[in-house]
Parts: C-alpha cells; sequence; structure tokens
C-alpha cells in the first residue's frame, strides 16, 4: 500500500491496522536503519501480509504479492530524482504487478495525464466512483462543496483587505469560528515574506550558494535560503544604497505572514501551522494533525503537504490564499499540479455532515486550471490539456529525457553540457528533438552551476534506441572531471 507522504502513514496506517490487526509492517525512511531492516526480515519471512509506506515501499520484499495500492498516484513525491535511482514509484509498481501476476489499483480524484490516456486508451481499466464515499450518519455520501473565486486584484481594493485574507475570506472564518467549525487554509510558500526588497535601488538579498532571493523568516528574524539552508540576518539597511537609505521592503506573502495576520484578525483562535518549518522534528507531523482532529486547533494553516489526503470531518472551509503560487513555474505540468493540488484541497471541505465551502483567492480567475477546478471538472481539464500535450508531443504522448549537467565552475559545467548535447544532436534522428543546452530555471544551487538539455522523443518511438543513444553518448563523453556531474533523468518530472 503506497501512500505520497510520510505525513499520511499513521493515518493509512490507524485504518490498515483495525481491519487487519497484527498484520501490517510500516516501512519509511524516518525509521532507523535497525528498524528498517527488522520489518524488512519479516516481510521476507512472510510474518505480515500488508506493508504500507511512501514510494520505497513498492520495493517492499514480499514473496506472494498479490496487490499493490498506489494511493493520489498523481503525487509527484512517487517519483525520485535524487539521489539515483530516479525512478516513479507508480510506474515500478504497475511493472512489478504485472511481473508478479498480481493487481495494481491506482486511485486519485485527479489522475496524472499519464494515468488518463493509459484508461482512455485501454491500456488500463478504468473505475469510477462518481460520489465520495459515504460519511454521513444517514449513510449518504457528502455533496461536493460550493467553490467561489476571489479576484485579487478587486478584493485588494477593498477596504479591510490585510495583505493575505479578502474580506470575504475573514468573513467565512469568522462564521467558522462563531459555529465551532474548522477551517484549512493553504499558502503554498513558508516563510513570512518570499522576497525583501529595497525600494530605494532595488537590491535584493540572494544566496551567496544558490541564484535564489533570501526569504525572511521572522520567527527567527533571519533570512534563509530555500535551497540550501543558508542563512543569515535580515540587514538593518539596504547594503547597496547610499547611507540613510530605507530599511527593506518585505514582500509577498509566505505561511508566517498569514499566521501573523490571523492572530491580528482572529485573537481568540487556535491555529495550527504545518510546513517544512514545523514539521523537521520527528512526530511533529503526527503531533500537529492530532492537535487538529481532536479539535485543538480551530484553523489548519499550512503548505502543499495539507492538501493531501487529510480527513477531517469538522472541517467546513478551505481558503487558498493565494491559487497562484505553482501556476507560473517553467514547467509543462505547471497547470496540472495546479489543478490537482486546487481539487485536492478543496475536498478536505465538508467531508462528513455539515456542508463545505472553498474560497480560492487569485489573480487570474479566468484561467482554465482554476476554472475548471471551481467546477469540478476534472474531465473537461483533461479533454483540454492533453490535446494541448498531444499538440506539442509531450507526455503522455511523448516523453521527456532530462539531463542535468552540473558543477563548482560556470564555464566547465556549461562546457560539460554542450558537450554532450553535441553527441546527442549528432547522434539522435528525426524522432528526437533535442533542446539545450539552457541554464536551469534555478542556475546556481549549492555552489553548483546547472545547465539542462531536454531530449523530446516523439509518440512510439521505441524506448531501446532511446536508451541506445544515451548509452553511447555516455560511453563517447566518459565520465566528467571530478566535481562535476552530469544526469539522466528518464520521464522526468518537475524540471526545476
Ligand atoms: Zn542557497
Ligand atoms: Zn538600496
Amino acid at each position: 500500500m503506497l501512500v505520497p507522504e510520510i505525513a499520511l502513514t499513521p493515518q493509512t496506517v490507524r485504518r490498515f491496522r483495525a481491519h487487519f490487526p497484527g498484520q501490517v509492517a510500516v516501512l519509511h525512511s524516518q525509521m532507523s536503519r535497525g528498524e528498517r531492516f527488522d520489518t524488512w526480515r519479516s516481510l521476507r519471512e512472510g510474518r505480515y501480509n500488508v506493508a504500507v509506506g511512501p514510494r520505497s515501499a513498492v520495493l517492499a520484499p514480499l514473496t506472494d504479492l498479490g496487490l499493490i495500492v498506489v494511493d493520489e498516484e498523481h503525487e509527484t513525491s512517487y517519483k525520485q530524482h535524487d539521489p539515483a535511482p530516479r525512478y516513479h514509484a507508480r510506474d515500478v509498481a504497475v511493472m512489478r504487478a504485472s511481473m508478479a501476476g498480481a493487481a495494481c489499483v491506482l486511485g486519485s480524484a485527479t489522475p496524472s495525464l499519464e494515468s488518463k490516456h493509459n484508461a482512455d486508451t485501454g491500456k488500463y481499466r478504468l473505475l469510477e466512483l462518481p460520489e465520495r464515499v459515504p460519511a454521513r450518519e444517514n449513510g449518504r455520501p457528502a455533496e461536493l462543496p460550493d467553490v467561489r473565486v476571489l479576484d485579487l486584484t478587486r478584493e485588494r481594493k477593498k477596504p479591510g483587505f490585510t495583505g493575505a485574507l479578502s474580506v470575504p475570506l475573514q468573513e467565512a472564518i469568522q462564521q467558522r469560528l462563531e459555529r465551532g467549525e474548522q477551517t484549512i487554509l493553504l499558502q503554498n510558500r513558508r516563510g513570512f515574506a518570499p522576497v525583501v526588497e529595497c525600494t530605494d535601488c532595488g537590491f535584493a538579498p540572494s544566496c551567496p550558494n544558490c541564484a535564489v532571493t533570501l526569504t525572511y523568516h521572522r520567527s527567527s528574524r533571519r533570512l534563509r535560503c530555500h535551497y540550501c539552508g543558508h542563512a543569515q540576518p535580515l540587514p538593518e539597511r539596504c547594503p547597496s544604497c547610499i547611507e540613510g537609505s530605507a530599511p527593506l521592503a518585505q514582500l509577498g506573502t509566505g505561511t508566517q505572514r498569514v499566521e501573523a495576520e490571523l492572530a491580528e484578525a482572529f485573537p481568540q483562535a487556535q491555529v495550527a501551522r504545518m510546513d517544512r518549518d514545523t514539521t523537521t522534528r520527528k512526530g511533529a507531523h503526527a503531533r500537529l494533525l492530532k492537535q487538529f482532529r481532536t479539535g485543538g486547533a480551530d484553523l489548519l494553516l499550512g503548505t502543499q503537504m495539507i492538501a493531501k489526503g487529510l480527513d477531517f470531518g469538522g472541517v467546513t472551509l478551505v481558503g487558498v490564499i493565494s491559487a497562484d503560487t505553482g501556476l507560473l513555474f517553467p514547467d509543462f505540468r505547471a497547470e496540472e499540479h495546479t489543478f490537482q493540488l486546487l481539487m485536492q484541497v478543496a475536498g478536505r471541505a465538508g467531508r462528513a455532515e455539515r456542508p463545505g465551502e472553498v474560497l480560492l483567492q487569485t489573480r487570474n480567475p479566468d484561467h482554465p486550471a482554476l476554472q475548471c477546478a471551481a467546477h469540478h471538472d476534472y474531465d473537461g481539464f483533461a479533454r483540454q490539456t492533453l490535446k494541448e500535450r498531444e499538440a506539442l508531443g509531450y507526455p503522455p504522448f511523448g516523453r521527456v529525457v532530462a539531463l542535468e549537467f552540473r558543477g563548482p565552475e560556470r564555464p566547465r559545467a556549461l562546457e560539460l553540457a554542450e558537450a554532450w548535447t553535441g553527441t546527442l544532436r549528432r547522434r539522435s534522428s528525426d524522432a528526437l528533438e533535442v533542446m539545450g543546452p539552457e541554464p536551469a530555471a534555478v542556475s546556481r544551487v549549492k555552489g553548483q552551476h546547472r545547465f539542462r538539455t531536454l531530449l523530446k522523443v516523439a509518440p512510439g518511438r521505441s524506448p531501446r534506441a532511446v536508451q541506445r543513444l544515451l548509452r553511447a553518448t555516455g560511453e563517447a563523453q566518459g565520465a566528467p572531471h571530478s566535481g562535476y556531474h552530469a544526469t539522466i533523468d528518464v520521464d522526468a518530472v518537475g524540471l526545476l
């Protein structure tokens, strides 16, 4: 039984143990090596019938495998990018089940377009659950929540707007507090202010190791890099301006800023914040979720980790602070991921007795991904997006192989990228499009300069031919200089 996040393991394990007492083993990366070894050996000896865990559990040594279930199969956390092996646990599950003569069930309310396409073309069998799972006392399923799209550009001009919370969202939260119901708020950025900037000269402190600006964390009063963890104090004044300049402005909205605004607007409310900063310690996830489940918090505020699979009957309101956060990433799956995230988080509202309401704040109220999410229209979104993917030859029609070249000195990293890309280009045929090398979207991480070349493989092209080409290119190029790396990611996910 595969789950996309460790955070979801306890909930799933609880349910499985209730049904199959004494038969459920858990595998995940936060266990000690000793614990993992003991579990692994018990599974191999056949002492458990069920293994539950995130992506690596797909390799659990069950000897008489009958079924693999991949819950929330569309989640990108099933893809391991770094370090090697670069595998997609969903694809491994399908293959392993096929080799073992077992069934594989991929579950999702918003299937990946790859799986949707496989179902459309008859490679997979489609089993539909047209209604939500019955959760009401009368045995009826809850209706889907009402979704309202709030145009941030317009809402911002109204009096009472606090910076993150529009007036309708504030009113909706107030109502829930009065009725003793719970609210989930999604803000998919952590920290306080994602950008700190001088209003005079435009200077923005950036990481000395990575090509990104630093995020201000108010709790520690420090600027932090979300790629390498570098931290430094917030400068009192702009270091690149003449003396006496204004303090740096804190722009944008992270979870800490929303938390501060909530504390001001609703001083009586208990807020639980869940993001990577509050969940680093072992067991912190489970503690925060328990606090919320048992009514110890009125609001659960967090990044995308709160959107996945959590089932709280008391939640009747879901607010999305900015639905645009992931929309403009330079990734052909950006819209698909935004749509899925919005659908997932909206699905947290009104799961039990009381009906749910969802408010989406956005600067792009007419965007198809948002409109489809607002109308719970998965089929419409899939149809339209698959058509675009087909026209451009992107997955699930063609395939994408991402090659990354990195190293400490920019010219040498670029040289490495150009040498590989040149060889690929000379040896490739019409069925392959070689794009690059280009600096990666984040062109430097942890002191490593990064370049990217994409290989677009035309639909129907044999994977073996691509494999041969990549192998031959690797052999022709030989190993990169010490400290430099060339990596090949077949069926890459997340092209940042
Ligand atoms: Zn950094
Ligand atoms: Zn300045």
